[in-house]
Formats: structure tokens, C-alpha cells, sequence
């Protein structure tokens, strides 16, 4: 999408970068102006300097005696001499010597017939002269400094800075319509209403109502934000304006400003249109953060602030701007009349990824057995950016092996590409290595069905990945769940769990394959206790805010220290339990778990079909024996 974005060189458009005109011609001027200048001094000085030369004033006195002595001027400090042999001669000396306070000099120099010429004082022209002869060089080294930097840094130079080459990127028609965003209703439809104002914005005005200014689209990365602004811009036929957020931070304070000053002026231009602030949270940090200010920033927040005051609301322009971190933004940034919309773009559900897949398959070829249902139920959480990768993914699959259209494997391997990263088909696991990464995945898929008695699995294998798995499950789709109970929580602990169990139970040593199992099983136990209020230690305190609701990077305690140890002790017992139970399960099934993972030693994949036969198989067998034994005991 974004390769269809043309930077703005619009003949009277003055944000590409560069100066106006006149201002770059007339720097030009200035600078051969002052060269030219230089150089005429420089000459001026050499040639004169050459053709002075001291003399003492004995000498000055012989010289008036022998009558040789042409003119003498006095210049304030010195007498300067020109000689009679010299007067008619292109390269003329001129002699000087200091004064001395001598009272027989003057008549001396009358008599001899000598022309003098008196001193006098500087004359306001002389005095400019002084002045200007200081301040060109200064102004000259201003100026080729400014020049030097701009080339280096491209940040504006020192005269241009706040000319912003900001990179405002305009399309006249974006080319995306509604139709491109799936699974995205919800949005869509508050957007509809944003684009119907920008058709005809008459028919708010007439009545009274005031045009909304702006919008805020939230939610998670890759959720379709920027493609839902060019379809807003798309469907009102308007212009669309766009730029992140980090263009305006630079290092140089007030720059910023001056881009929301130039940005809102072309906007303005040509409304009605579309400004779009890509993830605004770069200049929309909340001022009093704990983190410190950030002059550059704040500035520029409080220029994007007065600037949408100063919109008139019924020039319809629009302002939307997207971020998924919409708890740092400042508070004035969302009261009514600024961003007081707040549009949330949600990670699809089940349908809503059909939908997605279904806009994305429009432009490649697929064979009969593809069933985008089953894809969609199988990427649960995925959001659009990741769908969209999958299906382009695919169809390169398919064109490795020479096929014609995509068919349902190449769209599973795909997703497993985008899950897991690439088959490492040359690095190969030793027979011990694989036998205990079978054994460990097994566990896992072994301990659900055990909880369940459902089909655990899609499947499992132990083809090491790019990302550095040695073997994986692959989980078989869910019913889309918005919930988890604390049961359903319990249980997948004991399947994190499971892996590290089997191979205890089976090698009685264990290995560091564990690890992610690990970290997931810790973060879900702490959550269990910290947010969900699951443990009966705490009860339904909150121990702990996550920092971001659309970004898992971590959370803050708010509790303290001693409270925190007690909470590590809390989740330790919940982890250490869940591995009991996980080990119990396992070893009273041991025999399931010897067949499955020979199946899979042999064959390095196996089904969800071929591990519920086993599993049933052994089961079967052994209540059959349980009977037996009734029978007997009977
Ligand atoms: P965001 O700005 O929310 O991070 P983008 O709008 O840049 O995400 O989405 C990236 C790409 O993912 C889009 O260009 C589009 O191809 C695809 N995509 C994301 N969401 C959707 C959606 N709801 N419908 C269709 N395609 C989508
Ligand atoms: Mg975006
Ligand atoms: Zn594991």
C-alpha cells in the first residue's frame, strides 16, 4: 500500500524540503557578494603593505633636508612620506615614521616647500567602514557554516531549520476504499459517518451542529490503522496528508512546531481533506510523565494543540491520527474538540479473519481444497498485517513447488512459517536429541488430551525451526474464547508443564528445552495471581497493572517489596504444583506416552487423528484388563 505514496513536489508546495526560492537565491547573492568583497580587501591590503616601509625619523629628517620629500600626511600616529623621485612612478613607496613631539619640524617642512596634509578625524563613513570590515567575516562564517550543515546533517541547517522536510506526504486519491478493511465493522462504521461530513459538510453546518475535528484509531499493531485512515481519505475522494508522529521530533527545539505551523497551512489549502498523525503517542506523551520532559516535544504537542483550536469546524478537514498506546497520551490531546473521537481497532475475531483472508485472497490463485475457515480458526490472534503475510507467504510457497494456485497445505505451512520461521532441513537432531524432544512434546500433547479427552493436537513434530524449536505442537483450533476459566488456566499450566515432566519421568534428567514453557507458565501463573485475583493468598487484590493495553511489555508491581516476595512464593506453589500434576499424569500413563513418542521418533510428524488412535488404542486395552480383573475379582 504505502508504495504508491508519492513524496509532495507540488510546484508551490514549499515542504519538500528545500528553501523558497527567492530566499535560496538571495542567500546566493549574499555570499558572492561578501566572497567578492574579501578578495578586493585582501588585494587592497597586500598591495599596500608591499609598498610601505618604515623609516626613523633621522632618515625622515635627511630626506627633508636633502629636499627629496614629496607630501607628508599625517595619519593620527605617523607621518607618511612620499618621495618627490617616486611621485610619477606606478610602484610609488610610501614611507612612514612615528611622531615625535619636535616643534622645529613644521617650520622646517614649510620652508623645504613640503605639501602637508593634516589629520583628520574619522568620518562617519570611516567609522562603517571600521564596523563592516569586523562583521563581514563574521556573518561570511555564519553563513558557510549554516551551508555545511545542512549538507551534513539534512536536518534543515542552521537558517532553514524550521523549514520542515518533514516528510508530509500527500496522495490526492489514496485508491482504498472500505471494501480493502475487513473484520473491522465496528470502526468502519464510525468512520462512515467522518466520511459522509467530509461529502457534504453543509448539511451538519445548516442545522448547527459542529463538525467533529478529529479521531483517534487505537488498538494493536498491524490491525489495519493506517489502511482504515487512506480508506477514510479514499472513500470522501479527499486529499490525504500523512505524517508519523517522529517526523516532527528533532534535536533541534521548536522544529517540530514549525512542522505542525506548515503542516496545518497546506491542509488548510486544500481542505476539505484528511490529515493523518501516524502513531501519535511519539509527540502525544502526557507532559507530566514520569519519565521527564521532553522540551522538543512538549512544544510541539502545545503547536498540534492551538493549531486544532484554531481550525475553523467548518472547514472540513479532518484529523485522524493512530496509536496503540492511547494510555501515554495527554489528557488535553482527547477532550472534546481535539481527538475526541476514539475509534477502536480491535484484533479481528474468528470472522472477522475470514473476512481479512477473503479481501487478500482476491489477487492470487487457489485450487479447490482451500478452506479459509479452517485458516482463520487456526490463527487466533493473529491480526491483518499477519493474515495478509500468510497468504503472500503461501503463494510463494506455491511457486516453489511448481504449482499453479495456492492449495489449503501451502496456506498451513505458511501460517507455521509466520508461527515458527523456517524447516531447518540440514541441521539434524541426534538420536538421543530426538528421542527427548519427542518425549517432551508428547508430554505436552499428552497432558491435554488427559484434562480434555479431546483431540489436543493438530499436530506435532520434531523438525527443528529457523527460530530455534526443536519440535512443536501445533495447537488444534479453539472455539474463539474471549475468556479463560481458572480451571481452563490450571489446566494449561499442567500442559506447559508437561514437556519438562515427560522427560524427567522418562531420561530422569532434563534439558534447557524447557524454557519458553517456562517463561509462559510463569507470566500466566502471575497473572493468575497478580490480576485475576486467583490466588487465595491475595484475593481479588490487584498486585499488578499491566502498562499498555495493547502492547505486552510488561507491567508495574503495586505493591510492596515484601508483599512482592510473598506473591514469588504464591506463583512458585501454583508452578510447582502444576508440574506434580503434570508428572502424575504422565508417569499413570506411561505407556500411552512410550507408543505416541516412538510413533513420532519413527516418523517425526503425527497427526491429531493418528495420536487419539494411539490413545484410544492403549485405553482401551487397558480398562479392557481393568474389566478383566473386575470380572475375576467377581
Ligand atoms: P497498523 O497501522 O494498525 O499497524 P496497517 O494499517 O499498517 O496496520 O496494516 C498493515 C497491513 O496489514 C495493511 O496494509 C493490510 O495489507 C493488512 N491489514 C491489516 N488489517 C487489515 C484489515 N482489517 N483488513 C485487510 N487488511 C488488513
Ligand atoms: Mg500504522
Ligand atoms: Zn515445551
Amino acid at each position: 500500500m504505502s508504495d504508491n505514496r508519492t513524496p509532495n513536489r507540488g510546484g508551490d508546495n514549499k515542504n519538500n524540503g528545500k528553501m523558497p526560492k527567492n530566499t535560496q537565491n538571495m542567500m546566493m547573492f549574499l555570499v558572492f557578494l561578501m566572497v567578492g568583497f574579501m578578495l578586493w580587501n585582501m588585494v587592497r591590503t597586500q598591495y599596500s603593505s608591499a609598498t610601505t616601509q618604515e623609516i626613523t625619523y633621522n632618515e625622515f629628517l635627511t630626506m627633508l633636508e636633502e629636499d627629496r620629500v614629496a607630501t607628508v600626511e599625517d595619519t593620527g600616529y605617523t607621518w607618511e612620506i612620499t618621495l618627490k623621485e617616486d611621485e610619477d612612478s606606478a610602484y610609488s613607496v610610501t614611507y612612514y615614521t612615528g611622531k615625535m613631539d619636535d616643534d622645529d619640524l613644521l617650520p622646517l617642512m614649510v620652508e623645504k616647500g613640503v605639501e602637508i596634509i593634516p589629520y583628520v578625524q574619522d568620518t562617519w563613513s570611516g567609522v562603517l567602514w571600521n564596523i563592516l570590515s569586523i562583521l563581514l567575516p563574521i556573518v561570511l562564517l555564519w553563513v558557510v557554516f549554516g551551508v555545511l550543515m545542512r549538507r551534513m546533517g539534512g536536518a534543515g541547517g542552521m537558517m532553514g531549520v524550521g523549514k520542515s522536510k518533514a516528510k508530509v506526504y500527500i496522495e490526492k486519491e489514496t485508491g482504498v476504499t472500505f471494501q480493502d478493511v475487513a473484520g473491522e465493522e465496528e470502526a468502519k462504521e464510525s468512520l462512515v459517518e467522518v466520511v459522509d461530513f467530509l461529502h457534504n459538510p453543509t448539511k451538519y453546518t445548516e442545522i448547527g451542529a459542529k463538525l467533529p475535528k478529529g479521531a483517534l484509531l487505537v488498538g494493536p499493531p498491524g490491525t489495519g490503522k493506517t489502511l482504515l485512515a487512506k480508506a477514510v481519505a479514499g472513500e470522501a475522494h479527499v486529499p490525504f496528508f500523512s505524517l508519523a508522529g517522529s517526523d516532527f521530533v528533532e534535536m533541534f527545539v521548536g522544529v517540530g512546531a514549525s512542522r505542525v505551523r506548515d503542516l496545518f497551512e497546506e491542509a488548510k489549502k486544500n481542505a476539505p481533506c484528511i490529515v493523518f498523525i501516524d502513531e501519535i503517542d511519539a509527540i502525544g506523551k502526557s507532559r507530566d510523565s514520569r519519565l521527564g520532559g521532553n522540551d522538543e516535544r512538549e512544544q510541539t504537542l502545545n503547536q498540534l494543540l492551538a493549531e486544532m483550536d484554531g481550525f475553523e469546524s467548518n472547514q472540513a478537514c479532518i484529523i485522524l491520527a493512530a496509536t496503540n498506546r492511547p494510555e501515554v497520551l495527554d489528557q488535553a490531546l482527547l477532550r472534546p474538540g481535539r481527538f475526541d473521537r476514539r475509534i477502536i481497532v480491535e484484533r479481528p475475531d474468528l470472522k472477522g479473519r475470514e473476512d481479512i483472508l477473503k479481501v487478500h485472497v482476491k489477487n492470487v490463485k487457489l485450487d479447490e481444497t482451500v478452506d479459509l475457515g479452517a485458516l482463520a480458526l487456526a490463527t487466533s490472534g493473529a491480526v491483518g498485517a499477519d493474515l495478509a503475510n500468510m497468504i503472500n507467504e503461501a503463494a510463494i510457497l506455491a511457486v516453489k513447488n511448481g504449482r499453479k494456485a495456492i492449495s489449503q497445505k501451502d496456506l498451513f505451512n505458511a501460517m507455521e512459517l509466520v508461527m515458527m520461521g523456517k524447516e531447518k532441513k540440514n541441521k539434524i537432531l541426534s538420536e538421543e536429541e530426538r528421542r527427548i524432544a519427542s518425549y517432551h512434546e508428547v508430554g505436552h500433547a499428552l497432558t491435554t488430551a488427559l484434562q480434555k479427552d479431546a483431540e489436543p493436537v493438530q499436530k506435532i513434530t520434531i523438525v527443528p525451526r529457523t527460530s530455534g524449536v526443536l519440535g512443536y505442537v501445533l495447537q488444534t483450533p479453539e472455539e474463539e474464547k474471549n475468556m479463560m476459566t481458572q480451571k481452563e488456566m490450571e489446566a494449561r499450566l499442567v500442559t506447559y508443564m508437561g514437556g519438562r515432566a515427560a522427560e524427567e519421568i522418562v531420561f530422569d534428567s532434563v534439558t534447557s528445552g524447557a524454557s519458553n514453557d517456562i517463561q509462559q507458565a510463569t507470566r500466566l501463573a502471575r497473572a493468575m495471581v497478580t490480576q485475576y485475583g486467583m490466588s487465595k493468598k491475595f484475593g481479588l487484590m490487584n498486585l499488578e497493572s499491566r502498562e499498555s493495553m495493547y502492547l505486552d511489555n510488561g507491567s508495574v508491581l503495586n505493591c510492596s517489596d515484601a508483599t512482592a516476595a510473598q506473591v514469588d512464593a504464591e506463583i512458585m506453589r501454583i508452578l510447582g504444583e502444576a508440574y506434580e500434576e503434570a508428572k502424575r499424569l504422565l508417569s499413570e500413563n506411561r505407556e500411552c506416552l512410550d507408543k505416541i513418542s516412538d510413533f513420532l521418533i519413527e516418523k517425526e510428524t503425527i497427526t491429531g487423528k493418528e495420536f487419539m488412535e494411539i490413545f484410544h488404542q492403549v485405553r482401551d486395552s487397558q480398562s479392557d484388563y481393568h474389566q478383566e480383573e473386575l470380572i475375576f475379582a467377581e
